[in-house]
């Protein structure tokens, strides 16, 4: 009981598809939006600083590899264009042997020898490289033109060219001719701070216009998809009430159209087999009654009328009573076959003789006239309780149906490793669009015809079962007034040797 209820109150609290596809739009939108706000905004300038820093360091890596060739000043006055920085080479003693300033900065071009040598000194004792930032100040009103010694970074601070930030990367290296020398790469930063007011404003335009967009997407969407679930919904709780006209909608998109064909099958289905139970009821009522109702009846007089107790009314009984077990066996077989759960108990079996043994029990039958027309003996992988029941009903309907010349024919023919058993009857034949029917179970052509009752509507379909559990392919051909060949093929294997 309780976990029932927690069930229905799960199922309360479950989002329907429409909801689901709303807040699943918006999830994202958000996601999206607060990835560019993350990136764009709060990160560029630490991306922006880590680029800067890269390009410093590779700056001065270019520049000691470019000491090794002769025109090496006129290519560091190129680097120092490409890459917009201050380029400056002095030994320990701060004697200044390559100076190029490109960036209209003063750090360099004030640079005393004292302040140079400190920088060599700090680069040395930092592990051979530093890398300073230059912070942006204002620049001070009695601006020093000769910087102090101890001040260089102060200094750089105070008056790198137009105020903006740079960044200063100091590397000691030996050069080509084995002298320590010290590389500086002033590099000035762009203001990212401009750039990022720019960003934050488009920013926000598109966070609106994303919000809307995904909204009213996610409207219209979930709005496609929901309805003909809905539909489709109402329509299945209309047909487990048992209104079988129902009709599901093909609408929507692929999937949801599919589902709704495949729903009209079912229903189509479903109602066939409602009828059908309705009719079986009524048949099997019939068919246990009759039987029944003769036992009794002939019991009764044999009990009560002298002389009665003859052996034609004993073999009446015993023949209900034969009727009565076969229709009980058939419907006993049709339900283990459609439980699914049934085993072949295959073997390599002759179906020629096996045929003509079911044909000799037949043959008892007076008044009958039974044809076999076969060739060589042709053996099976089959199980063979089960053959033997396929062409005891085929025969066994031949017999029910047959004409008036009460002949039956039973013919066994080999082709492409295939033998084909053709039960033939001269009946009236079966009228063309009942002939897919006659295969499902309880499905009787002429419920009327007086013979037809006599069967359960079972034979066929238990037939059907069987040979499609071997594998097998069956069919019939009728043609009205003439009569009906029922047939059915299986694959021919070579005979088991006798030991
Ligand atoms: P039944 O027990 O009623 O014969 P079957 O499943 O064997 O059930 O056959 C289904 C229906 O197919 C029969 O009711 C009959 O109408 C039709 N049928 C089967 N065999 C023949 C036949 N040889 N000739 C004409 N009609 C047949």
């Amino acid at each position: 009981m309780k976990l029932d209820s927690l069930k229905i109150n799960r199922e309360k609290y479950r989002l329907g598809i429409r909801s689901n596809i709303f807040l699943g739009f918006a999830a994202f939108a958000v996601i999206i939006l607060v990835l560019l706000w993350v990136f764009q905004i709060s990160m560029l300038n630490t991306f922006y600083r880590y680029t800067k820093e890269v390009e410093v360091k590779n700056t001065a890596d270019e520049i000691i590899y470019t000491l090794r060739s002769e025109d090496y000043f006129d290519q560091i006055k190129e680097i120092a264009r490409n890459k917009s920085s201050d380029i400056l080479i002095c030994n320990e003693y701060g004697i200044v042997e390559v100076l190029v300033t490109n960036v209209k900065s003063e750090v360099f071009d004030m640079l005393s020898p004292n302040a140079a040598a400190l920088m060599y000194s700090q680069t040395a004792r930092s592990g051979g490289s530093q890398l300073v930032e230059i912070p942006k100040q204002k620049k001070q009103k009695n601006e020093s033109t000769n910087p102090s010694e101890g001040q260089i970074y102060q200094q750089h601070g105070n008056d790198n060219g137009n105020g903006n930030e740079s960044l200063l990367y100091c590397k000691c290296f030996v050069n080509p001719a084995g002298e320590s020398r010290m590389v500086a790469v002033n590099s000035k930063m762009k203001p990212v701070d401009a750039t990022v007011s720019t960003l934050k404003i488009q920013l926000i335009c598109l966070s609106f216009v994303m919000i809307i967009l995904s909204f009213g997407h996610a409207i219209i969407l979930s709005r496609k998809i929901s309805r003909p679930i809905e539909s489709i919904n109402e329509s299945a709780k209309e047909l487990a009430q048992g209104n079988y006209s129902t009709e599901f909608e093909m609408s929507g998109s692929k999937e949801t159209a599919e589902l709704a064909g495949t729903l009209n099958i079912a229903r189509d289905e479903l109602s066939k087999v409602d009828d059908l139970r309705r009719e079986l009821i009524a048949n099997v009522s019939h068919d246990l009654r009759t039987p029944l109702t003769m036992i009794k009846g002939y019991s009764e007089v044999m009990r009560d009328i002298p002389g009665e107790n003859t052996p034609e009314n004993v073999q009446v009984i015993i023949d209900e009573t034969e009727r009565l077990s076969s229709l009980v066996n058939d419907l006993l077989d049709i339900s283990k076959l459609e439980s699914g759960n049934i085993e072949l108990e295959k073997i390599t079996m002759n179906l020629t003789q096996i045929t003509e043994s079911i044909m000799m029990r037949f043959e008892k039958l007076a008044d009958y006239q039974f044809n076999f027309y076969h060739g060589k003996d042709v053996w099976v992988d089959a199980d063979e309780l089960k053959i033997t029941q396929v062409i005891y009903n085929l025969i066994n309907n031949a017999i029910t149906y047959t004409g008036e010349d009460k002949r039956i024919d039973v013919v066994q023919t080999v082709e492409n490793g295939k033998v084909k058993i053709s039960v033939s009857d001269t009946g009236e034949g079966i009228p063309q669009d009942k002939l897919v029917n006659i295969w499902e179970r309880y499905y009787k052509v002429d419920k009327a015809h007086k013979r037809a009752q006599r069967g359960t509507g079972l034979g066929l379909s238990i037939v059907k079962k069987i040979l499609d559990l071997h594998g097998g392919s069956y069919g019939v051909v009728s043609t009205i007034g003439k009569g009906s060949t029922f047939w059915f093929e299986l694959e021919v294997v070579e005979p088991k040797k006798e030991i």
